[in-house]
Parts: C-alpha cells; sequence; structure tokens
C-alpha cells in the first residue's frame, strides 16, 4: 500500500507524537481543506494505530459515538459506538468539525480528555478505561467563519490545539505536484490564483480558496481539462453564487492561467 502522503507546515507531526505519548488529546483548529484529516491519517500510519474518523453534524449525538441496542430477531443486542470501540481497542479517533455535535458529545468526552480517560456508557451502567493507545483528536472550523458553531473555552482548553492554515506558496507548490503530478510551473500558477483570491477580503467570500480546491483543479487539469475551465469549475464556482462575483473571479483567474 502507498504510504498517506502529507507535507508538514509547522511542527505539527512533532507535536502530535509527543501528544500521543503522553496521552493528551489534540484539537486542530483552522478552516476546512486546509489538511488536517490528511494529517490525521498520515499520523494514524506513521504511529502504526488504527484510525476511526467520525463527520459530525448537528444531529451527532453522544448514543452515535458511544452505541446503542439494537434488535437482532427476538433478542435485543448491543452495538459499540465508535468511540466505544476506540476506547476499547485502543484506536486513534478523530472526530470532525466536533463543535457541530450536539452538546451532549461534548459532556461525553470530557472523562477522556482530562487524567481519568474514562467513559461512562450510561445505556450499561459502566464505565471503561481507555486503552493505552486510546487517543481523541478533534478538529474545529472558529468562530470567526459565518455559519460554523463555537467551541466551549472549558472545552478546548481539554486539548493540545494547533492551528491549520492555507501553506506557504512553495509548500502549496510542492503539495500540489505530489498530489496530482502536474507540471510545477501550472502548480505555481494554481497557487498563485489561490494567494490572490485569498487576499480579496473585499469579496466577502464565507470561505475562501483552500488546498483541496487549487489540487482539484490541478487533477482537471492533469486529467486533459483546458486549464480556465478546470480553474472555473474547481475554484471559482464553488467560492460563490453570486453571478458579478462569479464574473470577477473568473475575469482575475482568466489573467493568471
Ligand atoms: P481538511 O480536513 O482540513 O478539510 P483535508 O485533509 O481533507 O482538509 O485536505 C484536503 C486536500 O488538500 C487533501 O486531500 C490533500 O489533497 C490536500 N492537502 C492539504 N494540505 C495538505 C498537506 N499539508 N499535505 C498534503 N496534502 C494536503
Amino acid at each position: 500500500m502507498k504510504n498517506i502522503y502529507y507535507q508538514a507546515v509547522g511542527k505539527e507531526k512533532e507535536v502530535f507524537e509527543k501528544a500521543f505519548q503522553n496521552k493528551l488529546p489534540f484539537l486542530l483548529k483552522g478552516p476546512t481543506g486546509t489538511g488536517k484529516s490528511r494529517f490525521v491519517e498520515y499520523m494514524a500510519e506513521k504511529l502504526g494505530k488504527k484510525l476511526l474518523t467520525v463527520a459530525c453534524h448537528e444531529e451527532t449525538s453522544s448514543t452515535d459515538l458511544i452505541g446503542r441496542y439494537i434488535i437482532k430477531g427476538t433478542e435485543t443486542v448491543w452495538l459499540d459506538g465508535p468511540l466505544t470501540k476506540a476506547v476499547r481497542e485502543g484506536y486513534i479517533i478523530y472526530l470532525d468539525e466536533i463543535a457541530e455535535a450536539r452538546p451532549d458529545v461534548i459532556v461525553a468526552i470530557h472523562p477522556l480528555t482530562d487524567h481519568r480517560r474514562e467513559l461512562y456508557i450510561d445505556k450499561l451502567g459502566e464505565t471503561i478505561k481507555a486503552h493505552d493507545d486510546f487517543m481523541l483528536v478533534a478538529s474545529f472550523n472558529p468562530g470567526y467563519q459565518r455559519g460554523f458553531k463555537e467551541l466551549k473555552p472549558s472545552t478546548k482548553q481539554r486539548f493540545i490545539a494547533m492551528s491549520f492554515n492555507y501553506p506557504e506558496e512553495k509548500t502549496e507548490q510542492e503539495i500540489l505536484v505530489n498530489e496530482t503530478g502536474i507540471d510545477s510551473d501550472i502548480a505555481k500558477k494554481l497557487v498563485n490564483i489561490g494567494t490572490k483570491i485569498r487576499n480579496l477580503t473585499e469579496l466577502g467570500l464565507s470561505e475562501t480558496v483552500s488546498t483541496r480546491l487549487l489540487v482539484d483543479a490541478a487533477k482537471l487539469i492533469k486529467a486533459g481539462l483546458p486549464k480556465r475551465l478546470a480553474v472555473h469549475v474547481a475554484v471559482v464556482e464553488p467560492l460563490s453564487d453570486e453571478p458579478e462575483i462569479i464574473e470577477a473571479l473568473q475575469d482575475l483567474t482568466n489573467l493568471l492561467i
């Protein structure tokens, strides 16, 4: 199997490793598409641990994570949820966008995030101690972006935290080349488009160009789509629904590629 590719942008690998060794939960902060999930996948592979990922949304409850009774034939049987499985068997669990989940999820993870390292399963009346290799990792998109929920300061303080953002131009270029095999001069142009749009704060975009969008554009170009069309569908259209803004972005990107 091919090793997972992750390009470090700072000291995140070292920090994660030390957090794992010291049984500290890890919070990744930052906008979508900045490599948070990729980083966790990479670290799990590097540490040789199994990873379970849960994409949290507003309906995600502690029951979804901990487990439930299900009916099987004439019996009810208990089924561990991903968190319980991870706690019992020593997996790394990644709760992506944890702030989006229901408040009872935060309550459930609290005893796992301090010295107790235990999970209370109310439906079984059981408290389980976390396996030595269990690690809790969560991500959240800070509140400066519209439409995202906040995470309480008292919850944030339970984690080691690192911010993820758009990488420096050279690093981002390398990511595009590595991810897609595209020529480095095209990668450079795409990164330049990303940088220019990120600086256009006056457009009031709720989310700006992520590395993910640039990778998508690079993939389409590599697959033979004309460059401007690739940028239009992978970068411009996903960013805005307003015709004037789409046109302005299109004009700008056409000049750059
Ligand atoms: P997030 O979890 O922050 O939303 P992802 O981890 O899904 O973002 O990253 C989106 C895509 O961007 C990845 O699939 C990968 O192609 C690319 N990417 C972003 N940052 C990196 C990085 N540092 N190293 C390698 N790939 C990256």
